[in-house]
């Protein structure tokens, strides 16, 4: 079975202990490589590297680090095949999935962010005859980047590219369950030439390489993606400690459908938007609203293409779904649809685990489930599934859907369909969600904010926004 190592100042390095995790396809349940089970030792040294390397990164001009994440870009894109390949068979999601989104998001956040550092202006601030101000905006010195395992490395090279560009030293960690791309971004970053410690990345479990990361004191900024009550345990840790922090964490998106949405173009997003990536995307709508006219229409033909939905191994051109991430999360979306069923809601179609043939037999699939009948307070429409479930409810008023909408502790993203636009810019004032769609879903322009309100993070992400995150701006006034 492949080792997968840590990367530690430039060297790819066993952790200290000699310790390791196994790392499952959820496609076959098989152990197919070995991910170090690194604990605070291993970080303590990928910190000394990055600190180390710090004050020669952060005074290399921005056009060389720039163009130092543009070689890895264009790597990125060289190894196409291979890393969609790798992402494919470390998540379980269709290998056509990996090709489209996920890789080429990688590569293009190197791009972006190398782009926008050449570009990164900031203040100044005159007061008449009497004085000038200006900001500096300088790198924070070395960045905790943690990453979740539904979008590897697209959301591990979402953070890492901007805190490099902004010139800190990074110590990453990849999620436990998903650590392949990251470790071949390690052999790329060597082949850029990226100078040793500029970026560590220390491979194992939250509790231990993750805690470690965020409560050592020479981590000055941590960004993190995961789950909300461990964005609450390292917000605990981080903010006696004054580091900086961005969090983006679960959602639970709604979809509002109207009567007088363009009726197939909403079908067939709202398909993407509710089992892309077999629900596991943090954007994913699992709340569906739709306008009473359209409800029994909207039903029939979303139950009816969700059925048609090819479910299977992820390495087939014709899979729409492939496997969830682990065995333990397959039981728990199960415990979801039962728990559903508890609260009276109706299965309208899948809902149960699904058995895949050949080398997938012993693969963790699950049939994408439609629910109906069931109150927005409930259990099963307040918490995060992430997995393939949705519910569908009908309404009759925007002020009664704004209200439901709004009604759960989460505020990611929420979705709109309608043909009004005075509606739709109505809705979109006052959902309480960090990104609206408006007839559409997943359209991302690297620009702009991306993240939550409420239970769903703190801070943004994303363009200007990211490059201000990992600096700290320090205001010069001149006496004239
Ligand atoms: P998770 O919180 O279990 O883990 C995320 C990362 O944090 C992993 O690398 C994990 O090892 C690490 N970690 C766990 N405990 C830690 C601790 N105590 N200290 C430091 N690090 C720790 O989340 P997950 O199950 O990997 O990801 C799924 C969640 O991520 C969902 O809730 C989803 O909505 C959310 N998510 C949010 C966004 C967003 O942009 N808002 C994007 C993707 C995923």
């Amino acid at each position: 079975m492949e080792q997968i190592r840590n990367y530690i100042n430039g060297e790819l390095v066993s952790p200290a202990s000699n310790q390791h995790i196994d790392n499952y396809n959820p496609a076959t349940g098989e152990a197919y490589s070995r991910t170090p089970d690194s604990d605070e030792h291993d970080v303590q040294v990928a910190v000394a590297a990055a600190q180390q390397a710090f004050p020669t990164w952060s005074r290399t001009p921005a056009a060389e680090r720039s163009r130092i994440l543009l070689r890895i870009a264009e790597l990125i894109d060289q190894r196409h095949e291979q890393l969609a390949l790798a992402e494919c068979i470390d998540t379980g999601k269709p290998l056509a999935l990996a090709k489209s989104v996920d890789i080429p998001r990688a590569s293009s956040n190197f791009r972006f962010f190398a782009t926008a550092i050449v570009h990164f202006a900031s203040e100044a601030h005159p007061m008449e005859d009497s004085a000038i101000n200006y900001t500096l905006r300088q790198p924070i010195g070395v960045a905790g980047c943690i990453s979740p395992w539904n979008l590897p490395l697209y959301l591990f090279t979402w953070k890492i590219a901007p805190a490099l560009a902004a010139g800190n030293c990074v110590v990453g960690k990849p999620s436990e369950l998903t650590p392949m791309t990251a470790f071949r971004l390690a052999e790329i970053c060597r082949e850029a030439g990226l100078p040793p410690g500029v970026l560590n990345i220390v491979h194992g479990y939250g509790p231990k390489a993750g805690a470690a990361i965020t409560a050592h004191p020479g981590v000055a900024a941590i960004s993190f993606t995961g789950g909300t009550q461990t964005g609450a345990e390292i917000a605990q840790i981080t903010a006696p400690k004054f580091k900086k922090l961005s969090l983006e964490l679960g959602g639970k998106n709604p979809t509002i459908i109207f009567a007088d949405c363009n009726y197939n173009e909403m079908l067939q997003t709202t398909l993407r938007s509710s089992y892309s990536n077999q629900g596991q995307i943090c954007f994913c709508g699992s709340r569906i609203f739709v306008a009473r006219p359209l409800y029994h229409q909207f039903k029939d033909d979303f139950v009816a293409a969700t059925k048609r939905l090819q479910v299977g191994d992820p390495l087939l051109e014709e899979t729409h779904l492939g496997a969830v991430i682990s065995q333990s999360h397959l039981k728990k979306i199960l415990s979801y649809v039962a728990l559903a069923k508890e609260e009276g809601g109706t299965i309208l179609c899948g809902g149960g685990q699904h058995i895949a043939g050949g080398r997938c037999k012993s693969g963790w699939f699950m049939e994408p489930a439609v629910i109906e009948n069931l109150p927005p307070q409930c259990r099963t429409n307040q918490e995060e599934i992430f997995g393939p479930v949705v519910t569908i409810m009908p309404f009759e008023t925007e002020d009664e859907v704004l209200r439901h909408a709004n009604g759960t502790a989460y505020g990611l993203a929420a979705m709109v369909w309608t043909q009004d636009l005075t509606r739709a810019h109505r809705l979109a004032n006052q959902l309480q969600s960090g990104i609206i769609w408006i007839n559409c879903w997943m359209l991302r322009d690297l620009r702009t904010p991306f993240g939550g309100m409420k239970n769903s993070g703190l801070g943004r992400e994303g363009g200007w926004e990211a490059l201000r995150f990992f600096t700290e701006p320090k205001n010069v006034c001149v006496k004239l």
